[in-house]
């Protein structure tokens, strides 16, 4: 009963005054119904609105789509954009190869070649080579980087 049809979300004048309507908890289209599918209670529900976090939630991403609304709370302290679940696609998960390949990736980025440190941050391989402690000196904060394994000198 308290179901918006289709008109409801599409006809609201979103450049009105150039803010985006604005809804607190559960006052949102559909927010009861994507709370309670966000917590596994209830089916994804075919139109509404909802955020990125609940979207993922619910196996979805907002797609190409732009937000259309904000969720307010604490007095308007925090907000999220709110996306249409009707124009959301299904999340893309990465396959586990997909996943190796971007960790080997993100650990070249971070890797010393000379000495072998991972660091938890990338390092300027293509203008320095190395890191900045094998560049010029500069200390390096051990709690940046993840030292290297060692058991080829213990064997
Ligand atoms: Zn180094």
């Amino acid at each position: 009963m308290d179901r918006p049809d289709d008109d409801d979300l599409v006809d609201v004048d979103l450049y009105d005054d150039g803010k985006f309507p604005e809804f607190g908890r559960n006052q949102a289209p559909g927010a009861v119904a994507v709370r309670a599918a966000v917590r596994g209670k209830g089916p994804v529900p075919a139109e509404g609105l909802a955020t990125r976090r609940q979207l993922r939630a619910m196996g979805l991403s907002p797609g190409g789509q732009d937000p259309v609304a904000r969720l307010t709370w604490r007095g308007g302290q925090r907000w999220a954009w709110l996306y249409r679940v009707d124009l959301a696609v299904p999340k893309r998960t990465p396959t586990l190869a997909q996943e190796m390949a971007l960790d080997r990736a993100m650990a070249a980025q971070a890797t010393c070649p000379l000495c072998r440190r991972r660091y938890h941050h990338c390092l300027p391989l293509r203008t320095l080579g190395s890191c900045l402690e094998c560049h010029d000196g500069t200390p390096a904060d051990p709690a940046s980087y993840i030292a290297p394994p060692e058991h080829d000198l213990a064997a």
